[in-house]
């Protein structure tokens, strides 16, 4: 681990093997890993999620974002493993809020309260958390919407005190370059059921082709 990791990560990875679930939305789309032998070893699919999202008190106002079908039904179906970035580079909490913002060319991260640039601090730490991610091997991952740090699309992007929405958050970029045909969805993509059931079923099936490539 570099010197970039300040704070501790989110905490633990939690969840359960796929096959206990019997959540409805899901019912019939669980890939039987073990074959469906009795006894047989039970394997694990992983998905990625923003930590706030589980109701993780690690927002800049030290709160969350606790989204129920995430944090209860999605983690019946798999282990979820909890990431904040801007906690885990060791901004704290409660922090000043950060934003992308446009200057010049370059796209920054920075709080504008104080001025302090976050950008290659982020950039590094993504780094760095998403080689540990492939080694995890996840199978999907779910981003909180809107955030300058794990928003996939759409996020707010600043020039001087005007803002349109073309960005993409500083972790989630190079999450999302990183790791390209992995399933990712914001979890305001989770708000239907049939939204959910195609998410788990990309979920699964990149889960099931990488066991068949492996
Ligand atoms: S959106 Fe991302 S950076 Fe912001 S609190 Fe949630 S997990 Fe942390």
């Amino acid at each position: 681990m570099t010197g970039q990791r300040k704070h501790g990560k989110a905490q633990g990875a939690q969840g359960f093997a796929p096959e206990e679930s019997t959540a409805p939305v899901a019912r019939g789309l669980v890939p039987r890993s073990n074959g469906g032998q009795p006894g047989a070893p039970k394997e694990t699919i992983r998905v990625g999620v923003s930590a706030c999202l589980l109701g993780q008190n690690v927002r800049y106002d030290g709160g969350h974002k606790r989204h129920d079908f995430v944090a209860r039904e999605l983690a019946r179906l798999v282990t979820l493993v909890p990431v904040c970035p801007e906690v885990e580079l060791g901004l704290g909490t409660p922090r000043e809020p950060i934003r992308l913002q446009r200057a010049g060319g370059a796209l920054r991260l920075v709080a504008p309260g104080s001025g302090a640039g976050h950008t290659e601090a982020m950039r590094r730490f993504s780094e760095e958390r998403v080689s540990e991610l492939e080694r995890l091997d996840l199978s999907g991952y779910v981003l909180k919407k809107d955030s300058p740090s794990c928003g996939m699309q759409r996020v707010p992007v600043w020039r001087g005190e005007v803002a349109t929405r073309t960005g993409r958050g500083a972790y989630a970029s190079v999450l999302m370059t990183r790791l390209p045909l992995m399933p990712v969805v914001e979890e305001s993509g989770l708000r239907y059921a049939s939204a959910r059931a195609r998410f788990l079923e990309r979920v699964f099936a990149y889960f099931r082709d990488r066991r068949r490539a492996g």
